[in-house]
């Protein structure tokens, strides 16, 4: 690579999706850095912006096209990079959004300095982006937001085959880096004086398939690394979570009473049409291990509403499963139909007005969850890891088993576990808490 001129160039960034993509802009932005480039925020003029792009929704891609639109009204010289999944799976879309200069697919972003020399916009836009079964490697991420917490990509890809997903289309197999290469970037990490880390993945419950290594021995070697305080363990499916990971759990000083399982759906019938691998029984089953190890860890659901054929009947069999399960809290989706998957070509669409209903329905009961189990612990005294955002002159942060506090801002607590006691559920629906 190489830019001309005196004067650094400003380069910004913007992520859409997962907090995988986040880990990874975060390392992009460092090769920036590293590379004599400052870094700036996305609203702020700059020379380039990098778009790091996601496509399970329709309204991810909607997200990003206006993204670029924002860019191209407001600062028309600059030059634009779409990097990511969406620009894996729809370049030649991307490229015809007027400003585009550069299309990365998902091997080729981590190149992308490589791809730049004067930063002068192009007349017609570049596309490199590899067929999605030659993606083999494994690049390396973490995030350093805001130095309290990071993001460590543990593994990428998946081969499963969900009829609704696109993310195999968009990130290629399951692969992952050996564990003593983790456990080194998770001591870079420490060094950089984060207490947590959240282990993150498309399926990280798959790890260690190209290294005949396993997520459990994973646990194992991270749970060694000093000044790591805290792991969580980010979205893990079901039938990948054994009980040698949660008995782990339950032991472990330093791995949190957080989990998060996809379930999708608690009808059996539309789970098969989903091509998920278990039937609602084995969620349960992962659930009760979990509540009778760790009677106090939060337990967060992921479920789709709308899936193609989900008839009123299927729908209230997921709310009653839902209803009656040991959980925390639902992440509710609503069905987005993407192109070139299965359930595209399904019959029996529900109509939009049914899902939002639906969506309704189960994020009132998601709300309900979460307020009985923060008030399962008002009057406890917990560990939360303080956060640096400041929001009406009041801080936040988590507790090991992910309840979310607010207390009076205190520069001096930013980046600091501390006890304290869960005194009442705010406006917003935090936990306010007493310093111990
Ligand atoms: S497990 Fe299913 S939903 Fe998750 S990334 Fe793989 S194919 Fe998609």
């Amino acid at each position: 690579m190489a830019i001309s001129g005196d004067k650094k160039k400003k380069v910004a960034f913007h992520t859409l999706g997962c907090k995988l993509n986040f880990s990874e802009t975060s390392t992009i932005s460092r090769n920036f850095k590293n590379n004599g480039f400052e870094v700036v925020s996305f609203n702020s003029e700059a020379d380039m912006y990098v778009i790091n792009t996601c496509s399970v929704t329709e309204q991810a891609d909607k997200k990003c096209r206006q993204a670029i639109k924002k860019i191209q009204n407001n600062n028309p010289d600059a030059f634009i990079a779409v990097v990511g999944c969406y620009a894996q799976l729809k370049p030649e879309e991307i490229a015809s959004n007027l400003g585009v200069d550069l299309v990365l697919g998902t091997q080729e972003k981590f190149n992308i300095l490589e791809h730049l020399d004067n930063l002068q916009k192009k007349e017609t836009p570049e596309i490199y982006s590899c067929a999605i079964q030659e993606v083999d490697q494994f690049d390396s991420s973490h995030s350093e937001a805001d130095r309290t917490r990071s993001f460590l990509k543990v593994q990428d890809g998946c081969d499963y085959s969900c009829s609704y997903c696109t993310i195999p289309l968009a990130r290629g197999k399951s692969r992952n880096k050996k564990i003593d290469e983790l456990v080194n970037e998770a001591h870079k990490i420490a060094q950089s004086n984060i207490k947590e880390i959240i282990l993150t993945g498309v399926n990280i419950g798959d790890f260690g398939k190209s290294t005949n290594e396993s997520f459990y021995d994973l646990l194992k070697a991270l749970e060694k690394v000093e000044g790591i305080e805290r792991i969580r363990i980010s979205s893990i499916e079901p039938n990948l979570l054994k009980d040698e990971i949660i008995e782990f759990v339950a032991k472990s000083e330093k791995i949190q009473p957080h989990f998060h399982i996809p379930l999708q759906s608690g009808c059996n019938k539309i789970l098969a049409k989903m091509q998920r691998r278990y039937k609602r029984e084995v969620f349960q089953s992962r659930v009760d291990k979990i509540k009778s190890l760790i009677p106090h860890a939060f337990i967060g659901v992921d479920v789709i509403v709308g899936f193609p054929g989900e008839t009123n009947e299927d729908f209230e069999e997921t709310y009653k499963f839902l209803y009656n399960l040991d959980a925390s809290f639902f992440h509710v989706f609503s069905y987005s139909e993407r192109p070139n998957t299965k359930s595209a070509n399904f019959e029996d669409k529900v109509p939009r007005k049914i899902i939002t209903e639906r969506s309704k329905k189960l994020q009132k009961l998601a709300n309900e969850k979460q307020t009985t189990f923060y008030k399962q612990h008002i009057g406890q005294e917990e560990k939360v890891l303080f956060e640096a955002y400041k929001r009406n002159n009041n801080m936040f942060g988590f507790t090991g088993n992910y309840i979310k506090v607010e207390a009076e801002y205190d520069k001096s607590l930013v980046g600091q576990i501390k006890t304290v006691k869960l005194e009442e559920i705010s406006e917003s629906g935090n936990l306010i808490v007493k310093m111990r």
